[in-house]
This record gives structure tokens, C-alpha cells and sequence, in this order.
């Protein structure tokens, strides 16, 4: 199989596997005891917390606390702030988030906190005007992803966080699941006060995530119990996991593939947008602006979960849209807060490459996929608008 699905997950890189396999093995022991089994482990979750600040360019290892998840990470994120500033009910977010801040920030709305929810242009692009008016005095917390998991779009956090700092003394929160390992960061740089990021996807193993907590910031506990993660996340830590977390982080910071990556989807992209007639970009064309291995691509008036089907059976994953939407059939919230219309939405995928891609794989991909395109053309009731883009290309 090809796959060209690596923001849904990634495989496990063999690096990953071969250094969590002593602590599946030969190695065991809790790190929270006193014998020399416990210390040792305790010492490998350490070097993996000291690799993961610096794949974050974080200022010190202490400010990086282990989760299960992404969604983990987020949900303490909002709650562990919330907890802290009781006075405060205000919360910024924006209509394109993941779930995992979503639907906590909706929960939260109907337990009776005001959510501000900023929305995106065309290109989904995000208005910082709207931000600066949205800002109050009683804000709690502003939550932003760094890079949208459908369209790769990137939101400015480094302007957005002097724009909270300008404002209010807000906490500002990153969902940077997506963007790690993808893109280079810097959290000493930029006065972001917590940061979500997630395993497996970047070639850890499922189960595993992080999140930046900066020093200073006063978060409640989300899991509590006994003293783990300085007594911020109770909880066995998971070590396995976690040495898997760190060398996967050290494997991107270190990797010379971020070129290739980049380059083979920008070679998808140009072909099918420029071969395939009902084909539309979603997200910005300015590519400095989208994760350099993400294309959400609109094929108008056909079925996106038809091109997968199809794309499936000749032997190429991708997504219909994000994931987590593939048994419903409403287009997803994300290019509905872009106004992409109804038909392009149903028909879009999102291409997302990694590591492991090759050449020869998206050559093959462009080689099977305007066939594919070109039966369900045939198929779709929209001959007439259909007939008109065609004629437009032609
Ligand atoms: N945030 C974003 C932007 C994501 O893309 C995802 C997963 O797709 C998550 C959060 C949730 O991460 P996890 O699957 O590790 O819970």
C-alpha cells in the first residue's frame, strides 16, 4: 500500500522500534522506585524529555510533562487553565480546531462559559483583527492550532502571542500536534504558554503525547494521584512509549528528509492541479504558509469518499477530508468555516506525506488518479457544471 495518509498516523519509524525495545524486554521497572531497575528507567524517561524539549526548542527539559495523546494534552491545556482562574470565563479559540479542543470547547460553552470562536478566510487563513477585538480583560485562555490537520494551513503564534501579550494577560495555548516534526520550532522564542504535541504523529507509537507547560505557568493537574511528572500528570509513566516519544523527536530534528517530503508534494499537487480539471486547492497556494507535506484538494462534483474507495482499491490510502469525519457525511467543519461550496467540499482529500514516501509512489499515484477522477466525472449529476470546467481547462 501507498500511504499518503500520514496526518491521520504514521508508521512506527524502525528506529523508534528498536530503542523501545529493551523497555519492552530486557528492561523493566517502575521509575518512580528507589532500586537501581527503577533509576534506570527513570533516566531513560528523562533523556527522552531532554530530546523532546529540544525538537521544541524549549528552554528546559522540566517544561515538557508525558500524556497519552494529543487530545490528552489539549483537555488539560483548557481545563488545567480554567481550573486556575476560576473569576475568569472567557475563552478564545477559532472554528477550525481539531475535536480535541472542538467539542471541549462546545462542552464548555453549554457549562456556561463564553467562547469567542474566530473564523478563518477562503484560505483559511486566520483574521487577526478579529483576535485583537475578541480579547478582554477576563479572558482565560486563547487556544490556537499551529497547523490545521485537514489543510496544513499555519496560524501566525508568534504574532498571535504578541497580540494576547499586547491585550491581556490571557494563557495562550498551541495545538501543535500536527506541526511537530514537520516544521522547526522554537518555544523559547515565542511566548507560548502551553503546547500540545502528539506521538504517533511522528512515528512514535499510538499512546503517546506531550505537553509544553512554559515555566511559571500555574496549570492544574488533569490525572490526579501520585507524584509523577513532577506531580503534574499522575499516572505509571508509559517508558516504552516515552523513549519512543524521544528518539522519534530526535529522528525529526535530525532527518535530511524534510526536503524530499516537501518536494514530492509539491509535485502531487502541481500535476493534479494543473491536469485534472474540477481539481481546487483548499488552503492557501502561498506555501510557506501550509505544512510542506500537506494537499487538501477539492474535486468537484464528485464523491470524495468514492475517490478513496477507488484510490483504495489501486492501492493508495488518503482521507476524505479530516479522519475523524469518514462515517459522516457533512462536509467538515473546517472548509465549511472556509466557504468552500457544498460540492467541492464533499469532494475533496487530503493528501499527507512522510518519511517513508518515495518517488515512485506519487508517480504512480498521479498515474492512477485522473483515471479515477474521470469515471466518477462520468458518473456525477452535475454533467452540465461539469462540462463547463472541463470546457474552461480545455
Ligand atoms: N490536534 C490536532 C491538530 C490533530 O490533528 C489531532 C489528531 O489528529 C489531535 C489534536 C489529537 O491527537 P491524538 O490523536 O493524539 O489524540
Amino acid at each position: 500500500m501507498i500511504y499518503l495518509d500520514n496526518n491521520a498516523t504514521t508508521r512506527v519509524a524502525p528506529e523508534v522500534i528498536e530503542a523501545m525495545r529493551p523497555y519492552l524486554t530486557e528492561h523493566f521497572g517502575n521509575p518512580s522506585s528507589a532500586h537501581s531497575l527503577g533509576r534506570e528507567m527513570s533516566a531513560a524517561v528523562e533523556r527522552a524529555r531532554e530530546q523532546v524539549a529540544e525538537l521544541l526548542g524549549a528552554a528546559d527539559s522540566g517544561e515538557i510533562a508525558f500524556t497519552s495523546c494529543g487530545s490528552e494534552s489539549d483537555n488539560w491545556a483548557i481545563r488545567g487553565v480554567l481550573e486556575e482562574n476560576p473569576n475568569k470565563k472567557h475563552i478564545v479559540t477559532t472554528e477550525v480546531e481539531h475535536e480535541a479542543v472542538r467539542n471541549l470547547c462546545t462542552r464548555l460553552e453549554q457549562q456556561g462559559y463564553e467562547v469567542t470562536w474566530l473564523g478563518v478566510d477562503s484560505q483559511g487563513e486566520l483574521d487577526l483583527d478579529a483576535l485583537r477585538a475578541a480579547l478582554r480583560e477576563d479572558t482565560a485562555l486563547v487556544s490556537v492550532m499551529l497547523a490545521n490537520n485537514e489543510t496544513g494551513v499555519l496560524f501566525p503564534i508568534e504574532q498571535i502571542s504578541r497580540i494576547v501579550r499586547e491585550r491581556c494577560n490571557a494563557v495562550f495555548h498551541v495545538d501543535g500536534v500536527q506541526a511537530v516534526g514537520k516544521i522547526p520550532i522554537s518555544l523559547r522564542d515565542i511566548e507560548v504558554d502551553l503546547f500540545a504535541l502528539s506521538g504517533h504523529k511522528l512515528h512514535a507509537p499510538q499512546g503517546i503525547g506531550a505537553l509544553y507547560i512554559r515555566s511559571g505557568v500555574k496549570l492544574a493537574p488533569f490525572i490526579i494521584g501520585g507524584g509523577q511528572e513532577s506531580g503534574r500528570r499522575a499516572g505509571t509513566s508509559a517508558v516504552p512509549n516515552i523513549v519512543a516519544l524521544g528518539t522519534a523527536c530526535e529522528l525529526a530534528r535530525t532527518s535530511d528528509r524534510h526536503e524530499t517530503i516537501r518536494s514530492l508534494r509539491d509535485r502531487l499537487e502541481d500535476e493534479i492541479l494543473t491536469k485534472i480539471p474540477n481539481a481546487r486547492l483548499n488552503g492557501t497556494p502561498d506555501r510557506e504558509k501550509r505544512l510542506p507535506n500537506t494537499s487538501n484538494i477539492s474535486f468537484a462534483y464528485v464523491e470524495g469518499e468514492n475517490i478513496l474507495v477507488h484510490l483504495n482499491e489501486a492501492g493508495v490510502c488518503v482521507s476524505a477530508g479530516s479522519a475523524c469525519h469518514s462515517t459522516t457525511h457533512e462536509s467538515s467543519p473546517t472548509l465549511r468555516a472556509m466557504n468552500v461550496p457544498y460540492t467541492a467540499a464533499q469532494g475533496s482529500i487530503r493528501f499527507s506525506l512522510g518519511r517513508f514516501n518515495t518517488e515512485s509512489q506519487i508517480e504512480y499515484t498521479l498515474k492512477v488518479l485522473p483515471g479515477i477522477i474521470n469515471r466518477l466525472v462520468e458518473m456525477s449529476p452535475y454533467d452540465q457544471e461539469l462540462r463547463a470546467l472541463y470546457a474552461a481547462h480545455n
